[in-house]
Formats: structure tokens, sequence, C-alpha cells
């Protein structure tokens, strides 16, 4: 590889300056230490109208594409993981086979993920024991309130009954269930009839009865995919009494925090001020980077959802080289923004300087970001 002078590297991240040049393509790209890539086979069964990924169509990709997808990164990592998801885990019938394709192709083998498919569990009695000797100890599920309003926030009709009987599934297997509770002004008045669900179920009991932990957690998710539609009836911090004391220290237990408003952040009018003047911009070039391909074979850095302004092209129809260029040289739209155009101004443009809703300062830089590129 060819640097100019210009070209700076920041801890984990390397920064190529914009008049980086390359005698070929090949030579521009260094190494990655560790380089994970997820394909998005099968897609999802649910619509969740939190989800940070977006609603795309759902993919019918075989075991042969993944292989493709993986061997077209190999070159250029010493350490390749390799995931055949990044929607839902396991949703499709051949689930067991793709692991362990997915084993055979990934030089680090890590444990299944804390994220399961709950519509498989009810339907697929083979599926939670297989998890089980995997040794999954932990499996999360997402609640949004009673019956009515979960059916509705995950976009699909059942969808609660079908949560409660994989908790239930869970504890018989000795896996102990995480509930992930997303908020908003909308459901927020739900939430003592989930408190009272917990304590009804006797989850803390149940799961220390057979070694495990129970644990639940609320959050407002992220603003960005589906759920930045949902930024209208954001939680603000006026909201934050109305979160029951049992929920709460649960969440505070889980995020390690003394304060439930660090779990959720600042305000916006907050956060507006503070960045409005911020001159600074930023790469998104990773030496560890994670890239999120979809059924189409367009790939995506995993910092965003994969919209078109992250996209960084299309491994079929432009190559692995060309995708990864555009990666470290921040062409796509998103990363040629935000090393580009200084925060403030992105800030100043798209910001609500009288906004009480509550952001992370990251999650906020990010919201800010795609409303930017999207203008
Ligand atoms: S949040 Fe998860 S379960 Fe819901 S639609 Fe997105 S990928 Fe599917």
């Amino acid at each position: 590889m060819v640097m100019q002078s210009t070209d700076v590297y920041v801890g984990g991240f390397v920064f190529f300056s914009p008049t980086t040049h390359f005698t070929e393509v090949a030579d521009m790209i260094e190494p990655f230490t560790h380089l994970t890539v997820c394909l998005d086979m099968a897609g999802c069964p649910n619509r969740c109208r939190h989800c940070w990924l977006g609603h795309a169509p759902n993919g019918h990709l075989t075991e042969d594409d993944l292989t493709f997808v993986a061997e077209a990164f190999r070159p250029f990592t010493g350490c390749l993981p390799v995931y055949d998801w990044y929607r839902e885990p396991d949703y499709p019938d051949r689930y067991e086979a793709r692991w362990a394709l997915c084993q055979r192709l990934s030089d680090v083998h890590e444990a299944h993920f804390e994220l399961v498919s709950f519509w498989r569990i009810v339907r697929d009695p083979r599926y939670v024991q297989w998890l089980s000797a995997l040794g999954l100890k932990q499996a999360q599920l997402t609640l949004f309130g009673g019956p009515e309003t979960t059916d509705f926030y995950t976009g699909r009709k059942g969808a609660y009954h079908e949560i409660l009987e994989a908790m239930e599934i869970l504890i018989a297997h000795r896996i102990s269930p995480r509930i992930q509770i997303f908020v908003n002004q909308e459901n927020l008045c739900e939430l003592p009839f989930l408190e009272s669900l917990i304590e009804r179920l006797d989850l803390d009991n149940r799961c220390k009865a057979f070694g495990g932990e129970f644990s639940c957690f609320m959050h407002q998710g992220s603003c960005d995919g589906e759920n930045e539609k949902l930024y209208g009836i954001r939680v603000t911090s006026d909201d934050l009494s109305r979160i029951p004391p049992v929920l709460a220290a649960y969440t505070r237990k889980h995020f390690h925090r003394s304060r439930i408003e660090d779990v959720f952040g600042q305000t916006e009018q907050s956060l507006y001020a503070q960045l409005i003047d911020d001159s600074s911009t930023a790469s998104y070039v990773s030496r560890t980077p994670v890239f999120y391909v979809d059924g189409q074979f367009n790939v995506y850095p995993n910092v965003a959802p994969p919209e078109p302004a992250w996209r960084l092209g299309n491994l079929k129809a432009d190559g692995v080289e060309a995708v990864l260029e555009n990666y470290v040289q921040s062409k796509s739209i998103a990363q040629r923004t935000r090393l580009t155009v200084p925060l403030g101004r992105i800030v100043t443009s798209q910001g609500d300087p009288a906004s009480q809703r509550l952001f992370s300062e990251g999650d906020y830089i990010e919201y800010l970001l795609n409303t930017y590129c999207r203008r």
C-alpha cells in the first residue's frame, strides 16, 4: 500500500485522506486484522417497528452463496468470522447445516449469540435442544407491552403469545430468558403490565432454581432504520418518572448504571447545544470491520442501517476489491459526509434545539447524519 503523509492512524481506526493514491487496488487494501462478514440469507419472519436494520424483503440465498461471500473477503484478513444472518438467526430450516458451514468458513469459533428465533422455538422442538447442546445459557426476547401492543410493534399477529410460549420452553431447557423492552411515549402506559407479568411468571426465582439468571432491560433504541420513524414519540426526560421501579432496577443492573437517566442519555436540546460548535469530522474506517451483505449482495459497514447512503457496492457486480476500496477511502455517501462536513453544520441543519427527546451522543450523531444524507 502507498500512503501519503496525510494518512493518519488513530487507535483502532485507519484514516485515509481523500488524496490518498494507490498504485493498484490490491495494494491499497492493507489486511484487516479481523474482518467479520454477515450475510442476510433468509431475512426475518417479523417486521418490528423499532428494527434498526429496516424492512428489506426476505432473501433466499444458498450455502454456495455464503461460501462465495466468505471466500471473497478471505484474502483481505488473517481472521475471518462468518455469519449466515444479520436479522433473525436460525430462521431458515437448515439452521444446523448453516451453523456448521459458518464454523468451517470461519477462522474463529464464537459461541451462539443470545439472539435466537422465537418463531422457530415454538415451531421446532429440536431447535431449543440444539441451542442447549451448544451451551446457550441465556436468550433474548423482546416485548413492547400486552398482546395487542407487542403484536403491533413486532409486526406479526400472535407474536406476544409466541414470546410467552418461548419463555416457558427456554426455562424448561435451563436457558434463562432475557427480556428486552423497547419504550416510547405510546407504550409507556403498558410498562406496569409488563412489570406485573414478570413478577407473576416468577421469572427471577424460576431461573435461579436451575442456576440461571433472569434479566430484563428497557431502552429507546437507536434512532435509525424503522425506529427513526418513531422519533416523534421518542421518550423525553419527563417520561422517565413513569418507568415502574422494578423495571428501572433491572435496567440499571443490566447496563451497570446507578441512574436510569444514564441509560436513556441526554435531551436533544442539550446535545444540540454541546455539538453545534463542534467542527470535528470523523472516519468510520476500522482495522476490524464488520460488513453486512444483503440478499442482493450489496455490502454495508455495520455502523448504521443497510441504507443507500452507506452502500459500499455490490459483491457480484463490482467485486470485493471495489467494495473495500470504497470502504477504506470513505466513498459511501454517509462516510464521505461525516469525513468532510463539520459536525456542527450537520447539527444545525438537522437538529431540533428545543427537543426534549433522549439520545446517547453516538445515536444522536448517527440519526442526524442519516437525515442529513437524505436531504
Ligand atoms: S428487530 Fe430483529 S426480529 Fe425484529 S424485524 Fe428486525 S431483525 Fe427481525
